[in-house]
Parts: structure tokens; C-alpha cells; sequence
């Protein structure tokens, strides 16, 4: 069962990362991006040895049966993993909801993920024709761009995020963002502050004041643009 999917870590419990629903996040390993403000380094490396085996995992979820929601699946990029349906439905078998992480690097894979999935968390991580900046991986905005579309279409669950560090995405960036999700009929998003301790790229600098999610003119303008955008 779900012997394609590698596992890089498990939190078996979390009230965050699935709005209103109390789940565990199963983090799967690999992930061919290298973003500066990446949290989870250790689950890049594609050729790592899984930390959990699946069985391990299924064993933890029938032990959680009526005390769980929700799985949800992170990473490293989960829709890279060839064994990421076979979990899903797996993981609906046994009663979850079912929610995902993704930053959208394979359209292909997650429009057969999307009928199973309950709520996605899509990064967003600059104008797409800009991603390479965040990424370090030339062209990197196609995939996500599709991806967008396709969870926008599908009409699930979802917040869009974009992480912002003032010296990744400036406040004109940022604006220009914005307008293209809006144009394209993104209503929940969600800008989190940078966070950069432990994070990928060590020479990134740590700063108190994020001049950009503090400066309300720009926050009123994307507020115009989507209604429901908050700041955590
Ligand atoms: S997409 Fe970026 S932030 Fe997400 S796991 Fe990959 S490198 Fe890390």
C-alpha cells in the first residue's frame, strides 16, 4: 500500500494548518525547488531515506480514527510522489478529510489529486514569471500558473499564500501579484511575514519590521483588489 510515497517526517497533531479542523500533516520528501525562505530543508533532498513507512503511517491513523478530522499532505512537494493518490484514498477510506500543501509544481498530477482532496494550501510564491527569484529554478512560475487555474476551476476549498521578506518580493512586486490573482478569481489569500530562522538560504537576512505587510497603503490596495486577504 503507498509504497511510492516517501515519507520525510509526521506531525501527528496540529490545529494550524487545516482551517477549523484538528488533522495530522504527513511531510513527504523531495522537492526539486530551493527557495531562500524554505522551512523545511531537510525534506528537499529526493534520495533521502524515508524516515516512516506507510504501514507505520496507517498503523498511526487507525490509532487516530474519531480523534482526527483531517490528514493533511506537505512536504517537500507532494505532487511529485507517485504514491500520493493511492495514499489519498487511502487516508479517505479510513474517514479523514483530506487536505494539501502544495506550491503547484505538477499541474498534471494534481488535477487527478483535486476530486479527493478537501482544502489545498497553495503557495504562491511571486509573479510567475518572476519565481525564479524565490525558487532558484529558471521557468519555475509555468507549473504553478496552471495549477491556479485548476484549483481555481475546480471550485474546492482553498487559500492562496505568499510569503513575503522585504528584500524577495517588494511592495511593487507584491502589488503586481496581486493583481494577477485577482484576475484570475483568487478571494481567500493569505500574506505571512518571513520567518528566516532555520530556513534554507542561512544568508538570508532576519529583520523585526516587515516594511512591507506594515505599509497599509499597499495592504488597502490589495484589500480592493480581494476582499478577504489577511496578514499573519
Ligand atoms: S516549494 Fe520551496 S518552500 Fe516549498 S518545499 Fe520546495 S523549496 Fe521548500
Amino acid at each position: 500500500m503507498s509504497s511510492n510515497l516517501s515519507i520525510g517526517g509526521l506531525t501527528p497533531f496540529t490545529t494550524l494548518d487545516f482551517p477549523d479542523h484538528l488533522a495530522a500533516v504527513i511531510f513527504c520528501q523531495g522537492c526539486p525547488w530551493h527557495c531562500n525562505y524554505c522551512h523545511n530543508p531537510h525534506f528537499l533532498d529526493f534520495h533521502k531515506k524515508p524516515t516512516l513507512s506507510w504501514q507505520q503511517i496507517d498503523s498511526f491513523l487507525q490509532r487516530r480514527q474519531g480523534l482526527l478530522d483531517a490528514v493533511i499532505f506537505s512536504g517537500g512537494e507532494p505532487t511529485l510522489q507517485k504514491g500520493l493518490l493511492e495514499a489519498i484514498l487511502r487516508v479517505r477510506d479510513l474517514g479523514f478529510k483530506v487536505a494539501l500543501h502544495t506550491a503547484g509544481i505538477h499541474s498534471n498530477s494534481l488535477a487527478k489529486l483535486l476530486p479527493y482532496i478537501d482544502w489545498v494550501g497553495f503557495d504562491i510564491k511571486a509573479p510567475f514569471a518572476r519565481y525564479a527569484t524565490i525558487t532558484g529554478v529558471q521557468n519555475s512560475g509555468e507549473q504553478p500558473k496552471k495549477s491556479a487555474k485548476l484549483i481555481l476551476e475546480s471550485g474546492i476549498a482553498y487559500e492562496f499564500r505568499t510569503t513575503v521578506h522585504p528584500q524577495l518580493l517588494d511592495e511593487k512586486t507584491l502589488l503586481e501579484l496581486a493583481t494577477a490573482l485577482a484576475d484570475l478569481g483568487v478571494q481567500r489569500y493569505v500574506l505571512q511575514d518571513c520567518r528566516t530562522a532555520l530556513c534554507l538560504d542561512t544568508a538570508l537576512p532576519s529583520f523585526s519590521y516587515n516594511s512591507v505587510l506594515n505599509n497599509k497603503n499597499l495592504l488597502q490596495a490589495i484589500r480592493t483588489l480581494m476582499p478577504q486577504t489577511i496578514v499573519r
